[in-house]
């Protein structure tokens, strides 16, 4: 019953809320998408990038091997360049070859490469001999004394041409063998590059697919089934839980599924009533008056098939000399209902008087008029024959009696279908449409203010599941008794649908009546139900919205006021609580922070942090107390307050509390594994009240046990009050068979709960946590010096083990050891550490003793 609520809560959230945020599978494939083109375009421009690298690297090489050959040919040429003389045609010949192949060097050297000025110079040196053989001698004349001149000059730059050449070619053979090898390498990474470009390609579509077809196929084939399954055999499955488009689909399914099995259920007891009486019922379409549906007797009286009959009008079925002025009949209708006497025709055209009873009512979300028509030939007849014998007895008790049973049947019909089968009070239909009406008059009077309540009873699953579905029937039927009790003249009361009751209060005066009336329900629930010979103290959570002017819809009254009753369930139940903006804002930020938590499972950003404990006389480090973390992307490192209450709240702290159960006992395995598996260390693990009411619990620990391979003598399970509280002994059942396994309960945050007393002899506990605001609220001593010692004696009455939270300074560790407690844990020792802290610190612990002996 509980989880049909809070389905159709997070449904209403989520419409209203699932249009202003991204949805979540778009968002998930948008941005797997895009880092996915990021990196492959990364990739792409690295890879241009390298290839550009290695053919500018190859065209060096090629290059400096152009180079070096006319290096060669020119070092070839050297002897004769060497030799040449001024007087010889072959000579200046040689030359210009020297001087071409000396300028094809400076060519083939690129302008910003080292050996350029090398190669210039031997350019120039070039030019500057073949210039000194511009104009050569005829062989036969004897040479001047300025040609011997110019001969010995040529000698000196000759000589330097061929000295520049050697040394030229030796380095341009070095560059070469050096850009070779650098090519290489360039050719290399792009080859690599390449080879990656491919691989991540790959990659992003098989991890596009697989994530389309977890997120969106699979999920889709399960919708599937889950309509197959309903329809052929009426099964309805448990929605999805989450947020994202699907899910949200799967809910309004859900919703559907469960409408149209009401509506048949409904529907087959309208059918099996409508079959049992011998009057004509018929539903009309208010907005057009043709006939959606007529029973049996109506289509045998008027003689139509069913498909004939519901293509009728109105107007059809009535006599045609019939005058009425039917919108002043139809707002009688309207208007409560109206009772009057006609002349109806059938197929043939026969003509017979009935009495008509119609009203409006909302069926399938359309206004009907239903009409029950009954033929009145008989009562006119006996009515001629009573005036003719002079008003027979016999006859008028006859119609006397005729006339209580068709009212009867009036009135159980218009029941039927806007009220409760179970408390009879009115439904959620009949109060939707007060509601709205009363939100349009308010329009017409901005002035006029009233108030909806609405009210959860507190714990009705427990004592449902615990008591049976029969008494939990009998609970809200008595429920419903006591409520009606605190309505005033022209307030209604309803039962809104499982466990939950509505009031509407119209035309209130001032807001203390308000608080009163909501103290008048409060109180009701103050004494004992006694239902079926069990007695059941429960109370109520109420939730008010007042409204006004009209400015809003029967919807947004309904929402508001549910979500001040989750405000007040949210502070423990038994109060009211009045609808303020800032509910609704909350209500964003929650649904924000669960769906992000489901996100942060799957994408493994919890972490467990450890603290550890000590035994106090002796200051051994005993074991660890695993503390969970939340790595969120932006927020940071979360500690538990963030986010434990709202998982505990949308129940995600069940795979929550499985993975930090397996995660602290794989953690545990490590330790005993890197350390020495004779150090008795224990790991103790916080488990949520949720968590513990979970029918497979005892398994999940037994399983987290088995699959690290630890002892389970080394696991410690922390419990608070409050998971203990009016479920005893479902708990207590439990939690022996945790320890029947070998592991330890530990009473977590002792002595902040109001029933610590009496639980403590009713369970198996090993261990009581004394809460961290008896020892270290001062910065000195004991918090509560007195509360400490009281819990600790008590303890030891019951031959119960002791563990201080919150030991923060030498004199507080100092007080318990006098008061012989025996382990405890604080910042005094250490904050929690990291996992990968711990094995540090667990081998250090001797050096740790000693540092922090008092
Ligand atoms: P707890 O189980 O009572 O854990 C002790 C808390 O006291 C831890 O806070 C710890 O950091 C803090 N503490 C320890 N020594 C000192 C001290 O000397 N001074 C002060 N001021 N604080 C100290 P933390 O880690 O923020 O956890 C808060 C609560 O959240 C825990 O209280 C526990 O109830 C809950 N929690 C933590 N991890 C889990 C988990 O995995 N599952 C569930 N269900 N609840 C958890
Ligand atoms: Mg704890
Ligand atoms: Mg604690």
């Amino acid at each position: 019953m509980s989880f049909e609520r809070s389905n159709a809560d997070q449904e209403k959230v989520g419409d209203l809320w699932g249009t202003m945020f991204e949805n979540s599978i778009r968002k998930r494939l948008l941005v797997d998408g895009a880092v996915s083109i990021a990196a492959f375009f990364i990739l792409i421009g690295v890879g241009f990038w390298s290839l550009s690298n290695a053919e500018e690297s190859t065209s060096l090489v090629l290059q400096t091997d152009r180079v070096l050959v006319q290096t060669g040919s020119l070092i070839a040429i050297a002897p004769s360049i060497v030799g040449a003389n001024h007087a010889n045609e072959i000579s200046h010949a040689i030359l210009r070859d020297a001087a071409n192949k000396a300028a094809a060097i400076e060519l083939s050297v690129d302008q910003d490469l080292p050996e350029k000025v090398e190669a210039k110079r031997i350019a120039s040196a070039a030019r500057r001999a073949t210039h000194l053989f511009d104009r050569p001698l005829p062989p036969d004349r004897a040479p001047s004394k300025r040609v011997v001149a110019l001969d010995a000059q040529r000698a000196v730059i000759l000589a330097r041409l061929v000295s520049f050449i050697e040394p030229f070619a030796t380095n341009e053979k070095r560059l070469r063998a050096a850009r070779e090898e650098s090519n290489v390498s360039a050719w290399r990474r792009t080859n690599a590059l390449i080879l990656a470009i491919f691989v991540s390609i790959a990659f992003i579509i098989v991890r596009l697919h697989f994530l389309f077809g977890r997120l969106v196929v699979t999920r889709l084939k399960m919708l599937g089934t889950k309509a197959r399954s309903f329809e052929t055999s009426r099964v309805i499955a448990e929605p999805d839980l989450g947020f994202d488009e699907i899910a949200r689909l799967d809910r309004s399914f859900y919703d559907m599924m469960r409408d149209i099995a009401e509506r048949e259920s409904e529907l087959r007891r309208l059918n099996i009533l409508q079959d049992r009486t011998r009057d004509f019922i018929l539903f009309i379409d208010r907005s057009d008056l043709r006939v959606i549906d007529a029973n049996a007797s109506a289509r045998v009286a008027y003689g139509y098939e069913r498909d004939e009959m519901c293509r009728l009008h109105l107007h059809d079925l009535r006599a045609p000399r019939t005058v009425v002025d039917m919108s002043k009949r139809l707002a009688d209708i309207d208007r409560g209902g109206a009772t009057f006497e006609t002349i109806h025709q059938r197929k043939d055209g026969t003509q017979f008087p009935v009495e008509v009873s119609a009203f409006t009512t909302e069926l399938g979300g359309r206004s009907i008029v239903m009409s029950i028509i009954r033929d009145i030939s008989d009562r006119e007849r006996a009515a001629v024959a009573i005036m003719r014998a002079e008003e027979s007895d016999t006859a008028r008790q006859n119609l006397e009696i005729e006339a209580a049973e068709r009212k009867m049947i009036e009135r159980h019909l218009a029941f039927a279908a806007t009220h409760d089968d179970l408390t009879q009070l009115p439904n959620r239909a009949y109060f939707t449409n007060r509601l709205q009406q009363m939100v349009a008059r308010q329009k017409q009077h901005p002035n006029e203010r009233g108030a909806v309540f609405f009210l959860d009873v507190d714990r009705f699953k427990v004592i449902n599941d615990s008591l049976g579905h029969a008494v939990g029937d009998r609970l809200l039927v008595e429920i419903a008794n006591r409520l009606r009790t605190c309505l005033r003249a022209g307030d209604t009361l309803a039962r809104f649908g499982g466990d939950e009751f509505t009031f509407l209060l119209e035309r209130i005066d001032s807001e203390s009546a308000v608080v009163a009336f909501a103290e008048r329900v409060l109180a009701s629930f103050s004494s004992i139900f006694v239902v079926e010979g069990c007695k059941v103290l429960t109370s109520a959570s109420l939730g008010i919205d007042i409204s006004e002017g009209g400015s809003t819809t029967a919807e947004n009254i309904m929402r508001n006021a549910d979500l001040a009753m989750y405000d007040s369930k949210a502070r423990g139940g038994r109060c009211y609580r009045t609808f303020t903006p800032a509910l609704l804002e909350r209500a964003i930020v929650l649904q924000e922070t669960e769906s992000d938590i489901r996100d942060a499972l799957a994408r493994d950003e919890f972490r467990l942090f450890y603290q550890p404990i000590f035994t106090l006389d002796d200051r051994k480090l005993s074991g660890f107390e695993a503390l969970i973390r939340w790595q969120h992307p932006y927020r940071g490192l979360l500690t538990p307050d963030k986010f434990i209450d709202i998982a505990e709240a949308t129940g995600t702290i069940v795979p929550i509390g499985e993975w930090v159960l397996a995660q602290a006992c794989r953690q545990l395995e490590t330790w005993r594994a890197d350390l020495s598996k004779a150090t008795p260390l224990t790991v103790s693990v916080n488990v949520s009240p949720h968590q513990l009411s979970m029918p497979d619990f005892v398994d999940t620990v037994k399983s987290a046990l088995d699959r690290a391979n630890v002892p389970a003598d080394r696991l410690n399970i922390e419990i608070t009050e409050s998971a203990i509280i009016g479920v005893v002994d479902d708990v207590s059942q439990k939690l022996d068979e945790v320890r029947s396994l070998g592991a330890k309960i530990h009473l977590d945050d002792f002595g902040t709960g109001y029933s610590s007393l009496s639980h403590l002899h009713r369970l198996p506990i090993d261990v009581l946590k004394i809460d961290r605001s008896f020892v270290s609220d001062t910065r000195t001593g004991l918090a509560s010096k007195e509360i400490v010692k009281t819990i600790i004696a008590l303890a030891q009455q019951l031959s119960i083990d002791v563990t201080a939270e919150g030991i923060e300074t030498a004199e507080q560790l100092r007080e318990l050891i006098a008061l012989r407690c025996a382990h405890g844990q604080g910042y005094f020792f250490a904050k929690p550490l990291a996992g990968p802290l711990c094995a540090d610190f667990i081998r250090d612990q001797s050096r740790f003793e000693m540092k922090s002996a008092v």
